[in-house]
């Protein structure tokens, strides 16, 4: 007999459906509809069961809701668990349905952040509501976060709330949110469960080539286009060495386990080719990564200007930033420069201790063949935000247990963006036993 489902599971997809059609789109240059309409949403349900949700705008429209859950023992820290509440534009002419809709389809919740992260906004919502009407209190603090503008840096959303409002995360010391805790299945007797706990740092350079200006057709050994071109070529075309950080080494060896294959650090691509698609989260995290995103100089054919420039997407792995800069200097060569357009830190934490006990312990218990490993992440999470400003341990997780055969990580910003019902009520499930028990 299926046990019956909870408060939480039998409403968490109806919440869902309503952020979805609270279109958030964060256009990242202040255009958009903002996260009012979607922190309205958050708002009212929570007022709908006694709870006094703290509402923040930081500026207009651009929505953030904060509430905090006392805990039973108020001498252990408190866990934040947060949510971004914007989500990244939808072209609707490209879509199967309207990305605004929240579509119920074959079992899955088919809208643009149904897995960015509306499907984790609403686990939280469930939660608590079904937390306050039961009237159960779990051991610490938890402060649950709706926060704006995650996908255009945080600025009115994690970063304004550290800066503006740091009493509101009092005695937070770990963090829970995107981009982990969803399933690989190696064979129906073992899935393995991603909780990501290491992200790449991000330095967008600009590069700067100084030489003399002149006609052009006259001889000149000093020419600016020249040299950056080059500098930008040795950047482009470096071949990065295989880095291990320790959270790849032990990604890697776990992975290479559960599939019953070798671990050869020369060439970890056979391992790679196992994790299928999810590789876009992983691929390039075994070594830095420098890619030429832009270029600008001249005004005319026949004039040589003195100034030419161009703009690098640097990723450095957590723990080697000063191995990348060095190498970087030595391929920019003496007559290039460097300047930091956008530069933020790289983040590992260690896969140990209490919390990571928990969300082990509440994922076996909803799923007897899981075994959670560690992952480093190429992108950057509000985690990164909160941890630098606050010093939180943060992790990645949102558990869901996917089907065998979805491609997960292009649902991220993707066309037809959606995620199983299903997973959704197995993720309130064990975020319920992680919250209440940690
Ligand atoms: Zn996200």
């Amino acid at each position: 007999m299926t046990p019956a489902l909870s408060a939480a599971e039998n409403e968490v997809a109806d919440l869902c459906v309503e952020l979805i059609r609270a279109d958030s789109s964060n256009y990242g240059d202040g255009s958009g509809p903002g996260e009012r309409a979607a922190a309205e949403v958050v708002m009212a349900r929570l007022a709908e069961v006694g709870i006094e949700g703290t509402y923040i705008e930081s500026a207009p429209g651009r929505g953030n809701v904060i509430t905090r859950v006392e805990g039973s023992d108020s001498s252990l820290p408190a866990l934040l668990v947060h949510g971004h509440l914007d989500v990244v534009p939808a072209n609707a002419a490209d879509w199967s349905v309207d990305p605004f809709a929240g579509e119920l389809r074959d079992g899955y919740i088919w809208g643009r952040g149904a897995v960015d992260m509306k499907d984790m906004d609403a686990m939280m919502l469930a939660l608590l509501r079904q937390l306050k009407r039961e009237g159960r209190k779990p051991r610490r603090d938890i402060v649950f976060a709706w926060v704006a503008d995650e996908e255009a840096g945080g600025v009115y959303g994690a970063k304004y709330l550290t800066a503006n409002h740091p009493e509101l995360f009092e005695g937070v010391t770990e963090a829970i949110s995107e981009v982990g805790g969803y399933s690989l299945e190696v064979d129906p007797s073992l899935r393995l469960y991603l909780i990501e706990t290491a992200q790449k740092g991000l330095s967008w350079l600009k590069l700067i080539a100084d030489g003399t200006a002149g006609h052009g057709s006259m001889l000149n050994s000093d020419n600016a286009v020249t040299e950056l071109a080059k500098a930008v070529a040795r950047i482009g075309e470096h071949d990065w060495p295989l880095t291990y950080t320790a959270t790849v080494r032990q990604f890697l060896t776990e992975v290479a386990d559960a599939f019953g294959i070798p671990f050869d650090e020369n060439d970890p691509q056979p391992i790679l080719d196992k994790i299928g698609p999810l590789v876009r989260f992983v691929g390039a995290t075994l070594r830095h990564t420098t890619n030429p995103t832009q270029l600008d100089a001249g005004y005319k054919a026949n004039v040589i200007p003195g100034q030419a420039t161009a703009v690098v997407d640097g990723r450095f792995l957590p723990g080697f930033e000063d191995d990348f800069f060095k190498t970087v200097d030595s391929l920019l060569g003496p007559k290039v420069r460097r300047e930091f357009i956008h530069h933020d830190i790289a983040l590992e934490t260690t896969f140990d201790g209490a919390l990571v006990e928990s969300m082990i312990a509440a994922l076996k218990a909803e799923d007897p063949t899981a075994r959670a490993i560690p992952y480093c992440m190429s992108g950057g999470t509000d985690n990164k935000t909160f941890f630098a400003d606050l010093g939180v341990r943060g992790f990645g997780f949102v558990p869901l247990r996917l089907p065998a055969d979805m491609d997960f990580a292009s649902m991220f910003h993707g066309v037809d963006e959606r995620v199983p019902v299903e997973a959704l009520q197995f993720g309130v499930r064990v975020l319920d036993r992680l919250l209440l028990n940690y």
